[in-house]
């Protein structure tokens, strides 16, 4: 490891200790940095990086609730404003059990170089709670974002920190963030994206992070003249980042024939065609079901429990053309990456936020896959918040037509950055590093600007 990375990674692990997952991102970052920082000291003397993985605040409060049988809950809720160098901050909020400080952190900090790469003026942040929404009633869902919101009000703002969903946060947790918000200060201001549609939300917010993951494949397609018509393509999750990236795979004629959830995934060799699509979108959304259900529906179809012993995931050892993880952080192994490049995968787009280990990132890097990192193949998601931003400022609706386009256009330029970054540093080809590299300079340029603070 350079000494630079080396001494870095002390500190950053000595300082916040048990966050395996920061550390991680932060690992990732500070190793494609290192030509940039040989190249430019004066980001060295200037402390960067030391500067840019401590949070400008962390807020950690509690959220007492009650369930519909009057028992009371109590909950921690967080927000990271990791970095406001490029505008309010900005990044998910996410329900679910295993939400810590160090989940959020990493996120936080992978969220910063992401909205750079957008090109919007967007800082970045990242925020949620272990408050895990399955199984629990919609009233009790109100109840809890009710209970959230009415800490949170005082930290975020339109031009403050603009939080939106995640895992576990979607158009009816949203909804209720909103109402809260609205009613605790008392203005109807764009403070929170992914909105309703009749309220300030845009068109494709729902689906940008899944279009632009593929949108991103088809870019790094390109590149070796080819495309996804006939691509037989893994898809893990199926919740929003899935659900769209497989009705984008179906628009550009790929096959996409898995989905999963926590509990196991489902292999449709036939493919999941627009029909099935549909169906998975009423199970996950409205009735909040299973996807095991998926397989009891359509026949040819196999539904295999996950196993949390295992290091492996059976999903990835299916043979395809194209990989698309879309559910959590880690979900990829090294093993799972090992599986996939034996069969002949060649081409690996990051809907979710780091879901590939380091060792299998490594791996990919180093068999010259197309890899598309999750900062630059999911930030369609923030992309359109930033577009959602922009039209609450106007009072003011684009057509979908026209979302989609610049959608399209920031996922090419991201690509481009990615390209030109990679190549300006020694290493042609290599999206990880051009990711860190496009995203860091932008942000590291404008800490500088503004002074020590
Ligand atoms: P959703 O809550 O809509 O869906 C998440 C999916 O992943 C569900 O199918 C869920 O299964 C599964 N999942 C969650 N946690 C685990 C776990 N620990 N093990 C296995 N499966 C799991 O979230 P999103 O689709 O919005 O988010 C998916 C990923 O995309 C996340 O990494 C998120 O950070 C990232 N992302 C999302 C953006 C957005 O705009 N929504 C933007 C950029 C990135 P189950 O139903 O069983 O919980």
């Amino acid at each position: 490891m350079h000494e630079y990375v080396a001494s870095l990674m002390e500190t950053v692990k000595a300082k916040n200790p048990s966050e395996p997952e920061f550390h991680q991102a932060v690992q990732e970052v500070a190793e494609s940095l290192v030509p940039v920082i040989e190249r430019h000291p004066e980001y060295r003397s200037a402390a960067l990086l030391e500067r840019m993985v401590e949070p400008e605040r962390v807020l950690m409060f509690r959220v007492p609730w009650m369930d519909d049988d009057g028992q009371i809950h109590v909950n921690r809720g967080f927000r990271i404003e990791m970095n406001s160098a490029l505008g309010p901050y900005k990044g998910g909020l996410r329900f679910h059990p295993s939400v810590n400080l160090g989940i959020l952190k990493f996120l936080a900090f992978e969220q910063v170089f992401k909205n750079s790469l957008t090109t919007l003026p967007m800082g970045g942040g990242k925020g949620g709670s272990d408050f895990n929404p399955k199984g629990r009633s919609d009233v009790e869902v109100m109840r809890f974002c009710q209970s959230f919101m009415t800490e949170l009000h005082r930290h975020i703002g339109a031009n403050t920190d603009v939080p939106a969903g995640d895992i576990g946060v979607g158009g009816r947790e949203i909804g209720y963030l909103f109402g809260q918000y609205k009613r605790l200060a008392n203005e109807f201001t764009g403070v929170l994206t992914g909105k309703g549609l009749n309220w300030g939300g845009s068109l494709i917010r729902p689906e940008a992070t899944g279009y632009g993951a593929v949108y991103f494949a088809r870019e790094m397609l390109k590149t070796r003249d080819d495309s996804l018509e006939g691509k037989v393509c893994l898809v893990s999750g199926s919740g929003n980042v899935a659900q769209y990236a497989v009705e984008k795979l179906l628009e550009f004629g790929a096959r996409p024939v898995t989905l999963s959830d926590s509990s196991g995934y489902i292999y449709d060799e036939a493919g999941i065609d627009k029909e099935k699509l549909a169906f998975v979108m009423q199970l996950k959304n409205t009735r909040r079901g299973r996807i095991s259900e998926y397989a009891e529906q359509y026949a040819g179809s196999v539904y295999t429990e996950s196993d949390a012993t295992e290091s492996d995931n059976p999903l990835w050892a299916h043979g395809a053309d194209c990989a698309f993880p879309c559910a959590t952080q880690n979900e990829i192994s090294e093993e799972d990456a090992a599986t996939l490049l034996a069969n002949g995968v060649s081409l690996v787009s990051e809907g979710a936020n780091m879901p590939t280990v380091a060792g299998g990132v490594q791996r990919f890097v180093e068999a010259g896959i197309l890899f598309a990192p999750g900062k630059a193949a999911n930030a369609g998601g923030v992309a359109v918040s930033g577009l959602e931003m922009a039209q609450n400022s106007m009072r003011y609706s684009w057509h979908r037509e026209e979302v989609d386009e610049r959608l399209q256009m920031i996922m090419a330029d991201i690509h481009e950055a990615c390209i030109k970054a990679s190549d300006r540093f020694g290493t042609p080809g290599n999206y990880v590093n051009g990711a860190n590299i496009a995203g860091f300079l932008k942000v590291a340029d404008s800490m500088i600007d503004q002074g020590l603070v």
